[in-house]
């Protein structure tokens, strides 16, 4: 990162007092030792006129996941290799409250009048994480008086067909005080970066508030920032939230909306309502069909299990998933309900993607959030093996509704709900998809809403309940 500040004509003080302010002598190359690496200060120009500030971070990967809490990845090979040596993350944050901690603060014993003056700025970060495209930088640096200009960087220089990187290079100029314009960064890069590399306390939000004071509150992004830089903790995005609207003077109705938003936009992980909705439904339209021996296909960790067993009618349940670990969970789920209930179901280890014989004769199969974390180029490959080879009388599928993602604020334009989402269909391309399907295979289809619809962007969840065609017969 590169501070630059610029005197103005007829300044009473010189563009070089930026050291004061930093508290970093110009003239020596400063380095200090931090538990993921070394930060170096060093200025490639101090003059009367113009002085740039160089904080450079050497990052050690070996010694960030030594420290504790590697990055928030469950792949192994990632706490190594990953963008933390290369990229403005939360680790520059980090940097930017130990070595620049005083002028943080807006702190300046020497020219305490030049911390209170807003200076002529220019901040360059070379590499930025910034998923939610140019336009998010600007939503995020432009209300609070950056001029913002962003350029995309190449996935690989070498490959220009590859497309662009997931990473800005970020220049901000603005007449700021130099306090004001390091809590900015010390607060949006986390926000930006997403992913903390040490594990949030309570006091974060204290830290996120006093960074954010006098501008957070009043920020059009307030709860996305917040969310991001409390890095979706739900509880404390909550509390934080309520704070920054009591900051605002808001009304307790208002308040209740924030918390509402937070329900709604990023769901608890124990029971989002919308997973709530999205099982009652599929319960509701098994039995409807009056199915009898009923699979569940991607069962996960058999929160849907957990609740056939409750219905007599389902009087064998099979729960299929590729994942050992999260049959593991469901296992154990099963394991703490009464004999009646638990050994109706029996879970198996598979891929949905073969062909698998013991699959076959079931009233329905059930693939709820299942199709979008299948590579498009397998779908193929699972439509053969459920509606061709396992061929139950009726299979449910249900997906998100990528049109209604606009409708998530906390969703970045063209971001999917889940990392691990390989596409998020609208309604129209869901419906070719099933109605090509169903045609294929000898099925009739027909679709449902799920969760609160909207008028233009339609339902959170949609649904397609596949019937085999009676005239068809058996398929052989
Ligand atoms: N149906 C559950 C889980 C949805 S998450 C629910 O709605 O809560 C998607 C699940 O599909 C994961 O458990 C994942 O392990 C499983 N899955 C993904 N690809 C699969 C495949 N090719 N074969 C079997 N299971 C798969």
């Amino acid at each position: 990162m590169m501070i630059t500040c610029t005197r103005p004509d007829g300044a009473e003080w010189v563009a070089a007092d930026l050291g004061f302010l930093l508290h970093k002598n110009p003239g020596r190359v400063q380095v200090f030792e931090q538990s993921y690496g070394s930060a170096h200060v060093v200025y490639p120009e101090a003059t009367d006129e113009r002085c740039t500030a160089a904080l450079l971070l050497e990052i050690d990967p070996v010694r960030l996941v030594r420290g504790k809490s590697g990055g928030a990845t469950e792949f192994s090979l990632g706490q190594y290799v990953n963008d933390r040596p290369y990229a403005a993350s939360s680790l520059l944050a980090v940097a930017i409250s130990t070595v620049f901690g005083t002028a943080l603060h807006g702190r300046c014993a020497q020219r305490p009048e030049l911390a209170e003056t807003a200076l002529p700025l220019r901040i360059e970060l070379p590499a930025v994480p910034c998923k939610g495209g140019l336009e998010l930088v600007e939503r995020l640096f432009a209300p609070l008086g950056w001029q913002v200009a962003a350029t995309p960087l190449a996935l690989d220089p070498a490959f220009p067909d590859w497309g662009e990187s997931h990473y800005v290079r970020l220049e901000l100029t603005g007449t700021m005080r130099l306090a004001r314009a390091l809590t900015h960064l010390y607060v949006l890069l986390p926000a930006l970066d997403g992913s903390k590399h040490y594990w949030l306390s309570a006091d974060e939000i204290d830290k996120l508030l006093r960074a954010g004071e006098g501008w957070l509150s009043a920020h059009p992004e307030r709860e996305w920032i917040t969310r991001r830089y409390l890095a979706r903790r739900q509880s404390l995005v909550r509390v934080a939230l309520a704070r920054l609207a009591e900051i605002d003077d808001a009304t307790p109705e208002q308040l209740d909306a924030v918390e509402e938003a937070v329900d709604e936009h990023e769901p608890a992980p124990k029971t989002p309502p919308l997973a709530v909705a999205r099982r009652a439904a599929v319960v509701r339209t098994l039995r409807e069909l009056g199915a009898r021996r009923v699979l569940d296909l991607g069962c996960g960790e058999g929160a849907l299990l957990r609740e056939l067993v409750e219905h007599r009618e389902f009087g064998e349940i099979v729960g299929v998933d590729v994942s050992v670990r999260a049959l593991r969970v469901a296992q154990r789920r099963m394991e703490r309900l009464p004999a009646w209930m638990a050994q109706r179901v029996h879970l198996h280890q598979g891929a949905l993607t073969y062909t698998d014989a013991s699959l076959r004769g079931f009233d329905a199969a059930v693939l709820m959030e299942v199709i979008e974390h299948i590579d498009p180029p397998r779908l193929a490959a699972l439509e053969r093996a459920v509606f061709g080879a396992a061929a139950p009388r009726a299979v449910l599928v249900t997906t998100p509704n990528g049109e209604y993602n606009t409708l998530y604020e906390s969703l970045p334009a063209g971001r999917f709900r889940h990392t691990d989402h390989r596409f998020e269909w609208s309604r129209a391309e869901f419906g070719s998809w099933a109605r090509a399907v169903a045609d294929n295979h000898g099925y009739t289809v027909r679709f449902e809403p799920i969760g609160p619809a909207d008028d233009r962007h339609g339902p959170p969840t949609q649904m397609a309940i596949f019937a085999r065609d009676a005239r068809e017969g058996e398929p052989s």
